[in-house]
Parts: C-alpha cells; sequence; structure tokens
C-alpha cells in the first residue's frame, strides 16, 4: 500500500516487520463542546486510515472531566460524526473502563509506583522544577503501600474534600520531561458526572487514563495533536508499568489551523455566551454544525481535509483554500437560479403577448439534472448592477442603444430610459427580438453579455443575508482575540427573486446566477437566502 503521509509509513513499516497486523483508530472528543473544522481533519484522519488498512475506528468520550462535560454535547458530536458520512465501530467512554483504570492505579500503589500525595495544587507546581532545573521530591513520596493503599480507598470514599489529596505516578523528580516527574494520575473531585452520576469522587487524570482507555479497545495506533507529544513517555509508562497487555502507539500530526478562523472549544464557547454569535450552529461558526447550517456539503469538507495532507509541523490555511472546495463542489452540483439586487423595471413595448414559459437549465454542468421551467413578460427586473447611464468602454452589460441577452430568454435592446425627478432611474423601455429565443437563436446579433433577470409579475421579494469572517485578517493575528473579532459580519438585504425560492425547500443550494452561492434557510419562520460562499475564487492556486 503506497504510503501517503508520515502515519502510513510508520504503519507500513509496522505491518512489514509484523509488528501489528491491522490497524485500529479512534476519535476521542471530550464531550465539553462541538465539534469543528480541525476536529473534522482529525475525523477524517482517524476513519481514512483505519479505512484504507481495511481497520476500523472507534467513536471514543474522553470524560474524565466531569465538571464540564454534558449528554447534550455527546448528542450534538455523534450527529456532526454521521453527517460527515464515518461510521464508528465501536463506541466508548472513559467512563466504561474507570473501574479496570482504578484497578490498574491500586496495582501501580502495590508495585510501589504510585503514591498519595498530600501537598496542594500549588506546592505540587511549585515542586515541580523548571525546564532547566530538577523537580523537588514530595515528603510523601515514600509512604509505604499500605499507607497509600489506606489513603487512596479513603479518597475514594469520600473522605477527602477536593484538592486535599492527589495519587501520583512515583517516576522522576529529575526527568527532563516534566511530565515525568511524579505526574498526578488521580484526583478527588466531588462532581457528578454525566454518565456515572455520583458514584466516583476521584477522577483519573487524561495522561494516565487515555492509554489505559486506548488498550482496552484494541486501539492500535492512538493518534492525536502534536502539543502531545512531550506526554509520549507518559503514555507509554502507562502502557509499560500497569501491565495492559495490548500496547497501542501514540503518533502526534499538527493540528489544523485555517486564516480568520478561530478553532479552540474555549473561545467558541465565548462567543456563544458573549451573544457575539447566534449560537454554536451560526453560519459564521466554524464547529461542523455550523458548516452545515451555513450550506457547507460535507463532501466539501472533507476534500479539503483529505488535500491538506498530514503534517508534522504546525502551519496554517488559507481560508480562501477552504471555500475553494466549498465552491468547487457546488458549481458541479447545485440548481441556478436568478435574483435581482437593486432592480430595475424593463418594460419590453414590442411584447404583445400576456407571457409564455421558458426553460431554464438546472445546472448546466450537470445536463441530465434538466430544465425547469419559468415565466417571462412584458414586464421584468433587471439587477441595478447591469445597467449603466454612463458606462465605461468594453460595458457588455445593458446600456442606452445597447443589447444584451436575458439569461435562458431574449435579446433586449434598450432604447429610452425613464428618469424619476430626482435623477434615479425609474424604468427602461426596451424592445425585444422575438427571434433571438435561447436555443433557438436565428437573429444574428452576437451580444456579448448576459444577464439575470425576473418576471415583474411573480416575483417575490426574499431577505438576503452575506456574512464576512468572525476574525479579521492575518495583519491581527497574535492579537487579543477580542482585538480580532469582526462586530459587522451580517449584512441583510434585499433581492427580488424568483418564486421557485420561495416554493423550493428549505436548505436546498444554489448558484444565484452572478451573485454567489445560497441557501434557502428559515429565519424564525421567514423563508431567506442565506450566503454560503462567494462567487469569485480568490485563492492563489500557488
Ligand atoms: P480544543 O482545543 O478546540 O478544545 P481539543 O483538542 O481539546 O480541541 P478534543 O475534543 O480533545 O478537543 O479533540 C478530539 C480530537 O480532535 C483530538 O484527537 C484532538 O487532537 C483533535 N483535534 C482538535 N482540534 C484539532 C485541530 N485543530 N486539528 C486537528 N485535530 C484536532
Ligand atoms: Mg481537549
Amino acid at each position: 500500500m503506497e504510503a501517503k503521509n508520515f502515519i502510513e509509513e510508520i504503519i507500513n513499516e509496522e505491518l512489514e516487520k509484523g509488528v501489528v497486523d491491522g490497524v485500529h483508530t479512534r476519535f476521542p472528543p471530550e464531550p465539553n463542546g462541538y465539534l469543528h473544522i480541525g476536529h473534522a481533519k482529525s475525523l477524517c484522519l482517524n476513519f481514512g486510515t483505519a479505512k484504507k488498512y481495511d481497520g476500523v475506528c472507534n467513536l471514543f468520550f474522553d470524560d474524565t472531566n466531569p465538571s464540564k462535560e454534558k449528554t447534550e454535547f455527546v448528542d450534538a458530536i455523534k450527529k456532526d460524526i454521521e453527517w460527515l458520512g464515518f461510521k464508528w465501530y465501536e463506541m466508548h467512554y472513559a467512563s466504561d473502563f474507570f473501574d479496570t483504570i482504578y484497578e490498574l492505579a491500586v496495582k501501580l500503589i502495590k508495585d510501589g509506583k504510585a503514591y498519595v500525595c498530600d501537598l496542594t495544587p500549588e506546592e505540587i507546581r511549585q515542586t515541580r522544577g523548571t525546564l532547566t532545573e530538577p523537580g523537588t521530591e514530595s515528603p510523601y513520596r515514600n509512604r509505604t503501600v499500605e499507607e497509600n493503599l489506606k489513603l487512596f480507598t479513603e479518597m475514594k470514599d469520600g473522605k477527602y474534600q477536593d484538592g486535599e489529596k492527589v495519587l501520583r505516578a512515583k517516576i522522576d523528580m529529575a526527568s527532563p520531561n516534566i511530565n515525568m516527574r511524579d505526574p498526578v494520575i488521580y484526583r478527588v473531585l466531588h462532581a457528578t458526572h454525566h454518565r456515572t452520576g455520583d458514584k466516583w469522587c476521584i477522577y483519573p487524570m487524561y495522561d494516565y487514563a487515555h492509554p489505559i482507555c486506548d488498550s482496552m479497545q484494541g486501539v492500535t495506533h492512538s493518534i492525536c495533536t502534536l502539543e502531545f507529544e512531550d506526554h509520549r513517555p507518559l503514555y507509554n509508562w502507562t502502557i509499560e508499568n500497569t501491565g495492559v497487555s495490548h500496547k497501542p502507539r501514540q503518533i502526534e500530526f499538527a493540528r489544523l489551523n485555517i486564516t480568520n478562523m478561530v478553532m479552540s472549544k474555549r473561545y467558541l464557547k465565548k462567543l456563544v455566551e458573549d451573544g457575539a454569535v447566534e449560537g454554536w450552529d451560526d453560519p459564521r461558526m466554524p464547529t461542523l454544525t455550523g458548516l452545515r447550517n451555513r450550506g457547507v456539503p460535507a463532501e466539501a469538507l472533507k476534500a479539503f481535509c483529505e488535500e491538506i495532507g498530514v503534517a508534522k509541523a504546525n502551519s496554517e490555511i488559507e481560508i480562501s483554500y477552504f471555500e475553494h472546495f466549498i465552491r468547487d463542489y457546488l458549481n458541479f452540483n447545485a440548481e441556478r437560479a436568478m435574483v435581482v439586487e437593486n432592480p430595475i423595471k424593463v418594460v419590453i413595448t414590442n411584447y404583445d403577448k400576456d407571457g409564455e414559459v421558458l426553460d431554464f437549465d438546472i445546472n448546466p454542468n450537470k445536463p441530465e439534472d434538466g430544465k425547469r421551467k419559468i415565466n417571462f413578460s412584458k414586464e421584468i427586473y433587471i439587477d441595478g448592477e447591469d445597467f449603466s447611464l454612463d458606462p465605461p468602454p468594453k460595458y457588455f452589460r445593458l446600456k442606452k442603444e445597447g443589447y444584451v441577452r436575458l439569461k435562458n430568454a431574449y435579446i433586449i435592446k434598450c432604447d429610452d430610459v425613464i428618469l424619476n425627478e430626482d435623477g434615479s432611474i425609474k424604468e427602461l423601455l426596451c424592445t425585444y427580438v422575438p427571434e433571438s429565443k435561447s436555443g433557438e437563436d436565428t437573429s444574428g446579433i452576437k451580444c456579448k453579455g448576459v444577464i439575470q433577470w425576473v418576471n415583474a409579475n411573480t416575483c417575490k421579494d426574499m431577505e438576503v443575508r452575506r456574512y464576512e469572517y468572525l476574525l479579521k485578517d492575518q495583519e491581527y493575528a497574535g492579537q487579543d482575540f477580542s482585538e480580532r473579532m469582526n462586530y459587522n459580519s451580517v449584512h441583510v438585504s434585499n433581492a427580488k427573486v424568483e418564486e421557485y425560492l420561495t416554493t423550493c425547500a428549505d436548505n436546498l443550494s444554489f448558484q444565484l446566477l452572478r451573485k454567489g452561492y445560497f441557501k434557502t434557510s428559515d429565519k424564525n419562520g421567514k423563508r431567506i437566502l442565506s450566503e454560503i460562499v462567494t462567487m469569485k475564487d480568490s485563492y492563489n492556486k500557488k
């Protein structure tokens, strides 16, 4: 199997040497918030790697922090993963393994490899040493096994207050790696857990619990982000010293960062709590529920994650690169429709029929999607952008005495401009070329401009929402998050739209011709058009 990143190279080598005989990964969210686009990267990597090697991937909830975790988040996380189309093999919670994790701590005590420490969290921090100086051994380090067993049982039985005692691994206070200086592996925490209720008042620390949970699930490759690299010795220490039989391997990769996007749950939570956005699913949010609500197709998100690959060093991806994938997907898959803004009324003076039904191309990139019907009539609206009283050279839209083609309809010529008293345009008097009907044009007139239009008799008014990024540009990078916030990121306007846009389904994506990609959306019981991504690609392929 050809390796397409360094993780696959490691796997290939292990398979060849017989170190592993298959691949079993897990996606390990903490249910303390909603998933974001960074998690999508981790999901694609864990599920994708398992699939490539015909292996499996578990969904593993790391719920060792009862005070911040909620069932609401568990449910939301599952829904997001399903949206991306990934199917987990087994689902587990760290809390499913609390008994085993506890028993293994007892074993460490019996083996003289863990001790109960009475130092306060502050004292533990102060005696940990620095990068250049070793730490100081705790005065409780040499308690007897019997005493440690008794105290640890008392911790479990609720005899102590939060922070009064901890269980520490007895490793090496002089280790160059601070994580190995007798790390805390259990703490007293009188908190109700969203799954185990009040059964426990001691909880294991992540670094100690995670390798055990990986092992219990049969995980072969525990893929995590780079900041855990320095924790790997402790991961391995735990695997070796608890004596678990299955031995997984931790591999770190660089987390995904994208310009103009916040990606830490802590900040996202603050945005929601401060009311800076409408909720976790606000279309400006980089959460998966936000992206889904925005109208970003799951396929586009996955294609992006695949394409950016897996790196060993942190970097930042241009947001325009992500948008490029959304646009690409929608260009090939979204229906087309017409809307006009700042409408200008056009009266076609030589059109003497009541109206007629024309064929409209649903998606020129997918001819198999066919056509739908649109109504044409004597009075239409065109976009304010598509007419100029004072056109520059090479102006191919409508101007006085000029010709333009109405999309999927006829060529018209502007004969006269009727102005209001204030000099603004009241309406345009035009004539149409009867033999120029799209698809059967025999007029011989060459028209460079094609513009969208709506039928004045049947069009509807609809609210249009466009969005800017929540975070200002890179020039603000490094500044405090609150200073980078863009507090003016929603723009609401109005358009005249084809009637079809009022009757089609909600959450349907469209390319609104020459406007951008939008979806129909329900806003407080009202149908609106909500921007997914702009029309123009600003991504520089270099
Ligand atoms: P945050 O810092 O946003 O709270 P986290 O790392 O605490 O994220 P977890 O729920 O612990 O979130 O993460 C689940 C998995 O997703 C972990 O393996 C984590 O490393 C990975 N992950 C989180 N953020 C990113 C990211 N930006 N890029 C790639 N992987 C990520
Ligand atoms: Mg975390």
